[in-house]
């Protein structure tokens, strides 16, 4: 199936401006270097009807959505719990209205699982009585597990992030591997023959839970997708002056970016 992604921030988890900064890439005026926090869509087409999927709902995920038309969303996975990937899942709620009750799936491992109880107890808990609540659902995916969407396999793919391990998501010829230092070995089986692969690379210098750029084109030489883009990235990198010297099949990830793929 023809597919396309949407990357709905490539922000990290501050966000670029970043608040109270007056560095070059905070100030610049190169619409690639404003980054929302980290998420991405996946659309395609199924029974004649628009899926859309969409991978972490981060403190943004609600101008994202107006900025990019989302007027449905079917399904959604969590890479972890971390505030940059989830905060916006209470702006789900007029997005699921269109489902019954208790029925929007949301997919994340249990300790991902554990957080989004406890921190919107009153979408989760079943004595709550708020009527307005997101009709959601949480579905335990965990380990390799994967499952399908409306004819779209989600491979969970282990990745580390520092000491934790978090949730990447091959689907089709395409992986999203955001918020992560390193790939474990048992994980790399599960990325070959890749056409798109979107991986943190968070800054030029080394940091203990995000691969930094020098380590994230190493994956990437590993890994040898077809195509490589870059997400989650700070203020330290400024999109135009980065992207020099990459090689050709290596790009770094912006809001609103489009990528096609086969599902
Ligand atoms: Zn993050
Ligand atoms: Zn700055």
């Amino acid at each position: 199936m023809k597919a396309e992604i949407i990357v709905l921030g490539s922000g990290t988890s501050m966000g670029v401006p970043t608040l109270g900064c007056r560095c070059a890439v905070c100030t610049s005026t190169d619409p690639r270097n404003r980054r929302t926090r980290p998420s991405i869509a996946l659309a395609w087409k199924s029974e004649g009807r628009d899926r859309l999927v969409v991978i972490d709902t981060g403190p943004d995920f609600r101008e994202q959505a107006l900025r990019e038309g989302i007027r449905h969303v079917d399904a959604v996975f969590y890479t972890h719990a971390h505030a940059d990937h989830i905060l916006g899942l209470d702006d789900l709620r007029p997005l699921s209205f269109e489902h019954k009750p208790g029925t929007m799936p949301l997919y994340a491992d249990q300790e991902t699982s554990d957080v989004l109880r406890r921190i919107f107890e009153y979408t989760f808990s079943p004595n709550a009585t708020y009527p307005n609540r997101a009709r959601v659902q949480l579905h335990k995916l965990e380990g390799d597990q994967a499952t399908e969407v409306y004819g779209a396999r989600f491979q969970r793919v282990p990745l580390m992030h520092g000491n934790l391990e978090v949730a990447g998501f091959r689907f089709g010829t395409a992986a999203y591997l955001t918020d992560m230092s390193s790939i474990p070995e048992a994980s790399l089986p599960l990325l070959e023959g890749l056409d798109v692969m979107i991986l943190d690379a968070l800054r030029p210098q080394p940091h203990p839970s995000h691969a930094a750029i020098p380590e994230s084109l190493g994956w990437v030489e590993r890994v040898r997708p077809r195509h490589a883009w870059f997400t989650h990235m700070s203020h330290e990198v400024d999109h135009e002056e980065t992207e020099k010297g990459f090689p050709a099949n290596v790009r770094l990830a912006y809001d609103g970016l489009r990528i096609p793929f086969e599902l």
